[in-house]
């Protein structure tokens, strides 16, 4: 899709902006706080920021990846959130155009990268996003928004989830509740053939990965490495290559 030069601007402020909303979700989310009140403080000094020293990407840049009061460093993890909130948000813009699977795209996808850096941190995948990505999947099918009609959005749902959920059993937890939720996501989402294709993707990147770190002695066997944000890359990777990779390795 042509996009111009000013609205590409305009849709990297506006991924920016989520983007930072999305910084607020990660940090209190997990502790149970209000995502809206009260404002944003400093975490070194509780020092409440001001606007203008709140502005996505800029400040950070402007006050060097410090706190304006009292120096504390600044994770420069804040901006790299917006950053590829701000490239999500083009990506899908460029992919989908304006138009309804625009739509059920970004309330799909958008919503997993906070989810991704909560299981980063946390190990867990709050149900507000594994849940509420499902129920918009089946949701949007019905509308008519998403690419897949409500009878391949259900059998996904119930083919990814039961297939994760086996895999959760066998594994005796080390597969948690909150992948097989994730995984009926997909399913509901892509139906349940970019959903397979979505969940392999994810399982040959997280097993890649994991090989990787036992080989450079970085962790042990037994160390957890959450396999959410592998699931969420895999969901990215098939949003754009979804069919192409299903009919490649999957055969379908
Ligand atoms: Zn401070």
């Amino acid at each position: 899709m042509y996009c111009s030069p000013e609205s590409a601007v305009a849709l990297f402020v506006l991924g920016a902006c989520i983007g930072s909303f999305f910084n607020v979700l990660i940090y209190r989310m997990p502790k149970g706080e209000s995502v809206v009140s009260p404002g944003s403080r400093c975490p070194s000094c509780g020092t409440p920021i001001k606007w203008y020293h709140n502005i996505p990407v800029v400040s950070y840049l402007f006050l060097k990846g410090r706190c304006a009061y009292c120096g504390a460093k600044i994770s420069p993890r804040y901006v790299l959130v917006e950053v590829l909130t701000a490239f999500a948000l083009l990506a899908l813009c460029a992919k989908f155009g304006l138009s309804k699977k625009l739509v059920w795209a970004t309330l799909f996808l958008l919503p997993l990268i906070p989810a991704a850096f909560i299981d980063l941190d946390h190990y867990i995948l709050p149900d507000t996003f594994t849940l509420g990505t499902l129920v918009w999947g089946v949701l949007s099918s019905f509308l008519g928004l998403s690419p897949v009609n409500p009878q391949d959005a259900l059998i996904g749902l119930l083919l990814c989830g039961g297939f994760f959920l086996l895999v959760a059993v066998l594994s005796r937890g080390g597969m948690g509740l909150g992948d097989v939720k994730l995984a009926a996501s997909f399913g509901a989402n892509f139906g349940w053939k970019v959903g397979a294709t979505a969940l392999f993707v994810s399982v040959f990147m997280g097993a890649s990965f994991g090989i990787a770190l036992i080989l450079l002695r970085k962790k042990g066997r037994k160390d957890k490495i959450p396999f959410g944000p592998f699931m969420i890359l895999g969901a990215y990777i098939c949003a754009f290559f979804g069919r192409e990779l299903s009919r490649l390795y999957l055969g379908f």
